[in-house]
């Protein structure tokens, strides 16, 4: 039942020669993999950039990772003072013409604050979750 586990050769960096390694896991942040050595019995690690064009590891492993670590690549959500937006958001503002990614929020006396980095405008602060417009205010 060991079927998704590979083997392959690979240079040992203990014995400086070809020897086969199983595909035992990833880094953390799937930028190296691990094998273990059944020349030296050691782990080693290799970047994942390497084994994936030389096909030592299959795609799909790294195309979820970067699925998963990019989920705010969706389009931004037009800004409107009346919305409710969420940290990590990203929003387009058309007055500032300028889209940008809502980096904290909070709620003050009665009303929200999103802090929002702005791609051209830099950092501001604009409120949300308001039944009348204040984006006039808020943008001085
Ligand atoms: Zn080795």
């Amino acid at each position: 039942m060991q079927k998704s586990l590979r083997v392959v050769e690979l240079e040992c960096k203990e014995l400086k020669n070809k020897q086969k390694m199983t595909r035992i896991g990833y880094s953390d942040d799937r930028e190296m993999v691990w094998f273990r050595c059944q020349g030296c019995g050691m782990n080693h690690a290799f970047p994942f950039a390497t084994m994936m064009r030389d096909g030592l590891i299959p795609q799909s492993k790294k195309k979820k990772t970067e699925n998963n670590s990019e989920p705010l690549s969706t389009a931004p959500v037009e800004y409107s003072p009346s919305g409710v937006y969420q940290v990590g958001q990203r929003i387009h503002h058309a007055v500032l013409n300028d889209i940008g990614k809502i980096i904290s929020e909070n709620t003050a006396n009665g009303h929200g604050k999103i802090v929002v980095a702005f791609e051209k405008s830099g950092k501001k602060i604009l409120v949300h979750g308001l039944t009348t417009s204040l984006e006039e205010y808020v943008n001085q």
